[in-house]
């Protein structure tokens, strides 16, 4: 039940070794060969369970290279703006020996800044989703449609801060081909909705 055992290319394998884990956490242990098997979950996880690595590290394994005008390929939402940077840092570290391209985009920061960045095709978006719709509507041909892999982080904080209008308005724009992997404490009803909606008979993981 080692990071060994998920046969991990030497990219990110490497970079988890750099970053100094030694042992999944339980919460990674088993999400992880799920989410790389390539179905649908829904994890309860807290913050400090390792919950982020256990979405980025299959993420970044099955987006691995740059794919100059591919589109986005992977979208990670997050409550604030605080969480996406942190998870943006957790990305960079660990995609550190890919060549992905990862942009932030979060209310606060420059939009214009953020057109630019848009500009040079990211292979991953981390967004809070008032931006990441504030700018859906500006930029004209932005488009969700090639998202293979999708992350709703701190799901029932997404929820609890207001953000369903946004959030199903997202899961309209977002392709069919997609896996989609929620992330949550807790799950109340308009939650359990949420994913019945956006989910494809996903896998839940308890600990
Ligand atoms: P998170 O729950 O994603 O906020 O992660 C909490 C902390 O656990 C972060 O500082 C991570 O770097 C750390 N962490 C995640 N996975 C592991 C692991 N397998 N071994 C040791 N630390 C880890």
């Amino acid at each position: 039940g080692g990071f060994e055992s998920l046969n991990l290319g030497p990219n990110v394998f490497n970079a988890i070794k750099k970053k100094g884990y030694k042992v999944p956490t339980p919460i990674q242990r088993k999400t992880m060969p799920l989410i790389l098997s390539g179905v649908d979950v829904v994890a309860m996880a807290r913050t400090g369970s390792g919950k982020t690595a256990a979405f980025l590290i299959p993420m970044l394994e099955k987006l691995k290279q740059h794919v100059p005008q591919g589109g986005v390929r992977a979208l990670i939402l997050s409550p604030t703006r605080d969480l996406a940077e942190q998870t943006l840092k957790f990305a960079k570290e660990l995609g550190k020996f890919t060549d992905l391209r990862v942009t932030l985009l979060v209310g606060g920061d420059s939009m214009q800044e953020q057109f630019e960045e848009l500009t040079k095709s990211p292979d991953v978006i981390i967004a809070t989703p008032g931006r990441l719709m504030h700018l859906l509507e500006e930029v004209d041909d932005m488009s969700l449609r090639t998202v293979e892999y999708v992350v709703f982080d701190e799901a029932d904080s997404l929820f609890g801060m207001g953000f369903a209008e946004q959030l199903h308005q997202i899961l309209g724009q977002l392709g069919e081909n997609r896996q989609t992997l929620l992330f949550s404490a807790t799950l109340p009803s308009a939650l359990a909705e949420f994913a019945k909606a956006g989910l494809r008979e996903p896998q839940l993981v308890r600990l």
